[in-house]
């Protein structure tokens, strides 16, 4: 997991989806085939940093390696272009937390591997409400 980690690293510090250049559907993650049109004609396009919750639900119970950071929300955001993408939601009190709170991307730490010293980073949401 290592070496395709590094290799795709630059996807990770930013939402970095696509555009097809017939009828501008947008992707995330990047598609290979417009669903919309069909076109195979696909540029790079990052993702907006906002958007808003479309729903949520909350993990007490986690998978190993995640025990420091439970409970884990993990919610549906509709990004301010219509794209939907799946992803944590950190540093709101979950008694705050609403769907169609506002959201804003933040890059933070996914897990650490302790044996090997690797860190992995990745995209998550700060709630706004
Ligand atoms: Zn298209």
């Amino acid at each position: 997991m290592a070496i395709s980690y590094w290799r795709r690293r630059d996807r990770y510090y930013r939402l970095l989806g696509n555009r097809c250049t017939q009828c501008n559907s947008e992707y995330y993650p990047p598609a290979y085939l417009c669903r919309r049109c069909g076109s195979e004609s696909l540029v790079d396009v990052e993702m907006p940093t906002t958007g808003q919750i479309l729903t949520y639900t909350i993990l007490r119970e986690v998978m190993s390696g995640f025990e420091g950071q439970q409970p884990i929300v993990i919610g549906i955001v509709q990004l301010d272009n219509g794209v939907k993408v799946l992803g944590q939601i950190v540093d709101t009190p979950l008694d705050a937390l609403k769907i169609g709170c506002r959201v804003r991307l933040v890059f933070r730490k996914i897990r650490d591997e302790s044996n090997v010293g690797q860190i992995y980073y990745g995209y998550k949401f700060t709630a706004l409400c």
